[in-house]
């Protein structure tokens, strides 16, 4: 039996072994800065780079030249957002995103407002999707940008993407979409799509932390971007800073492992996830599956349990890691703003655990894991009455 159960990898997934092989000798032995170019040192680390180039550019059916090297997708929504709002000034001064974004979209958007921008936040339905008509009506003469993400990290929901993509197309707007979750999990085709830009991260896919990337379409249309941070015009004049180049041989190595093993995984991942709920609704009938149904990622089960305070749940759950609907602040427990925006009230979200599978979860950690939450949930019901 093991110890510890891990099931909280849409927060972050350990670095998969193959993943880490390939990155070791960039620590040690070919260590070269990959901006070097008078000798092999900086030859050899640009030639890894360029590799993990082409594995992300061909994984999301883009050019190598459309990817930008970043420390992750916080700060590739930060470019995003902030490069085309100012870059595009004399287009407009308005962004279209949505109320369950996460914050690495909501910050900026809000901080985007105190410098006078005008942001719409689209709401959702009951599964936390966003209606491709809505956001067709939002778009204004002066809207610069469409930022809605691919999937979401906390119910799983899968924005329309593709009737979103076409709908900007039309109307000459930029589409940004954060796809943390979806890279490496969901096949993405960018051009098919109609994505302008795209945000990745490294840790959400068995790459290291503290890498990922922008991908920022190049013609028809071409998408200039301002940088947000300047000194020595690294990665296009976009990203300027020393490219950290045995995270990205990793980030590029955990791309094309997940375009190999999606499939595959996505039907192993689903079938837990309504094991998981049947075994659990055999106990508690009414418990509620947030997010959609259907449209979801495979590996999140986010549900809410009535009566039960997911906090407390997971104090007591010793064996295993899974993560709740709410997140503590300095001063008192925040429901998940995802959650709440579904339209069911606050209990909702303080009621919500999200179970997340990753590559090495096996099933009898499915079933141990299962039996310690129906214990759980009995002890603390029987300590209410
Ligand atoms: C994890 C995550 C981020 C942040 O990514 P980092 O690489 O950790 O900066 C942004 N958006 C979504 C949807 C995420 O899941």
């Amino acid at each position: 039996m093991p110890d510890r159960i891990y099931l909280d990898h849409n927060a972050t997934t350990p670095v998969d072994p193959r993943v880490l092989e390939k990155m070791l000798p960039y620590f040690t032995e070919i260590y070269g800065n990959a901006a070097s170019n008078d000798h092999d040192f900086g030859y050899e680390a640009k030639k890894a780079v360029d590799k993990a180039r082409e594995q992300i550019a061909h994984a999301i059916n883009a050019k190598p030249e459309e990817i930008i090297f970043t420390s992750g997708a916080t700060e590739s929504d930060n470019i995003a957002l902030r490069g085309i709002a100012e870059k595009y000034v004399h287009k407009g001064d308005h962004i279209i995103t949505c109320v369950t974004e996460h914050k690495a979209v909501l910050d900026v958007c809000e901080k985007l407002e105190k410098l006078g921008k005008k942001i719409t936040y689209l709401p959702v339905d009951q599964y936390g999707m966003v209606d491709p008509e809505d956001v067709k009506k939002a778009i204004t003469p002066g809207t610069v940008l469409i930022s809605l993400m691919f999937a979401n990290n906390e119910i799983g929901t899968i924005h329309p993407i593709e009737e979103i993509g076409k709908i900007a197309a039309e109307h000459d707007v930029f589409f940004h979409t954060d796809a943390a979750q979806a890279v490496g999990h969901l096949p993405i085709d960018v051009q098919k799509m109609n994505i302008h830009l795209m945000s990745m991260s490294g840790h959400k896919i068995y790459g290291p932390k503290g890498v990922g990337a922008l991908y920022r379409k190049k013609s028809n249309p071409r998408v200039e971007i301002e940088p947000i941070i300047f000194g020595g015009g690294h990665e296009r004049g976009v990203r300027s800073g020393t490219l950290n180049v045995p995270a990205i041989v990793g980030f590029g190595e955990a791309v094309k492992i997940g375009g190999k093993e999606m499939k595959k995984e996505n039907i192993k991942y689903r079938e837990w996830a309504d094991y998981i709920l049947t075994e659990l609704k055999k106990e508690v009938p009414d418990i509620k599956l947030n997010g959609h149904p259907e449209h979801r990622l495979p590996n999140n089960l986010n549900i809410s349990i009535p009566g039960i305070e997911s906090r407390a749940l997971i104090v007591k759950l010793k064996d295993v890691a899974l993560a709740t609907g709410s997140a503590c602040t300095s001063a008192k427990v925040e429901p998940s703003h995802v959650i709440q925006s579904l339209g069911f009230g606050d209990g909702r979200a303080h009621n919500a655990i999200r179970i997340s599978f990753g590559r090495k979860n096996i099933q009898t950690e499915i079933n141990q894991a299962t039996e310690s939450v129906l214990d759980q949930i009995s002890k603390l019901n029987l300590f209410k009455v």
